[in-house]
């Protein structure tokens, strides 16, 4: 039986384990420590993704994964169990995201290793660092995981909210090399990269450029002191879309705002680089994962949503490696916040749901 007090145990032990992304080893052992006994394969890859699979496998294996580092600032987090609602005591994240998703696992273990079950075809997927652009999932080792349909616990909401399309992510960079000079005695000599940004930034766009399409220019550096001309400047942005069209008009009006900028500023140095971090996926209703958790959010008496996300999971680098995978919420609201709430209702239903999947499809 999924027991809401162990669950809430569990969830309350995890998040009082700091895990900011780079910092997941404790969180790891925990969980190794969690699975020893119930018949697991554990293998821990070179980048410190940990994978458990049954005894019993094959390649029909149905994944289960959630990750394991948390945004910051989540560092000393004490949770607060009010009712039915956990929220943290001070300023800090939670961590619900992703700790309710691996709260909802290993009670669904812990509820069926109880009565004597054993696990086959089931492969488990804990993965570092998905809160710095996914690295974890982009350096798993796939060699050693068996399945081809993945579950994982890392949206917004109840279980029965999927997430049914993600966007592409490009991520850019730009350079600005002015050049410094005594801002009171000779600042004719300078080149001023801060006015040089601004003209950058004035010429692109920003927010939601459209339903599918937002632009955000997150980061700005540079500068030294108060009385000089500015020489350096540094600045990050992104932008996602799941338009191919838009992704490409993005990428040509960057680069023509740099090549118009670096026309005006000629004898400054202006250099962008941007990647795409990772690339959109959509549904369909064919998807074989999605099937089997519309199955069980029926099994449990839930009605499913779907709706688009505008961030990325796991599952966009998954479903690259030909894994076809679903992202289901995990009772987490608020992500991402210092007023980020689990609700524990929610968790349970996780924890019920992941138990339905290995009992139905294992
Ligand atoms: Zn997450």
């Amino acid at each position: 039986m999924i027991s809401r007090e162990r669950l809430t145990k569990t969830f309350c032990e995890l998040v009082s384990i700091d895990s900011p992304s780079g910092e997941e080893e404790e969180v790891r052992l925990y969980i190794q420590n969690k699975l020893s006994g119930k018949g697991f394969e554990i293998y821990v890859d070179d980048y410190g993704n940990l994978i458990a699979t049954s005894k019993k496998s094959s390649s029909n294996n149905i994944i289960l994964s959630a990750h394991m580092d948390t945004v910051e600032p989540g560092r000393g987090i004490i949770p607060i169990v009010d009712k039915d609602t956990i929220s943290s005591k001070n300023d800090t994240i939670l961590g619900g995201d992703c700790k309710a998703g691996l709260t909802g696992i290993l009670e669904a273990l812990d509820s069926l290793h109880e009565q004597n079950h054993v696990f086959e075809n089931l492969t488990l997927i804990f993965t570092r660092e998905e809160e710095v652009a996914l690295q974890g999932a982009r350096h798993l080792d796939f060699s050693q995981i068996l399945g081809k349909k993945a579950i994982i616990f890392d949206g917004e909401g109840p279980p029965s909210v999927i997430t049914n399309s993600s966007p592409t992510y490009v991520s850019f960079d730009i350079e600005i090399i002015g050049r410094a000079a005594h801002a009171g005695v000779e600042p004719e000599k300078g080149l001023s990269a801060i006015k040089i940004a601004s003209s950058v930034i004035n010429k692109l766009p920003q927010g939601r450029l459209d339903e599918e399409t937002t632009f955000n220019i997150g980061k700005i550096e540079g500068g030294s002191v108060r009385n000089a001309v500015p020489a350096n400047i540094y600045l990050e942005g992104e932008f996602r879309t799941s338009s191919i069209e838009t992704l490409n008009d993005l990428n040509h009006s960057l680069s023509n705002v740099i090549i118009e900028t670096q026309n005006e500023f000629k004898e400054a140095e202006i250099n962008l680089k941007s990647e795409i971090l990772f690339e959109k996926y959509s549904l369909s209703n064919e998807d074989s994962s999605l099937k089997l958790v519309l199955k069980s959010i029926d099994n449990l008496g839930l009605k499913p949503t779907l709706k688009g996300s505008g961030g990325g999971t796991d599952g966009n680098i998954f479903i690259k490696h030909d894994i076809e995978s679903v992202v289901i919420g995990m009772g987490v609201r608020g992500m991402h916040t210092i007023n980020e709430t689990v609700s524990i209702p929610d968790v349970v239903d996780c924890a019920n749901l992941c138990q339905d999947i290995i009992l139905k499809n294992t």
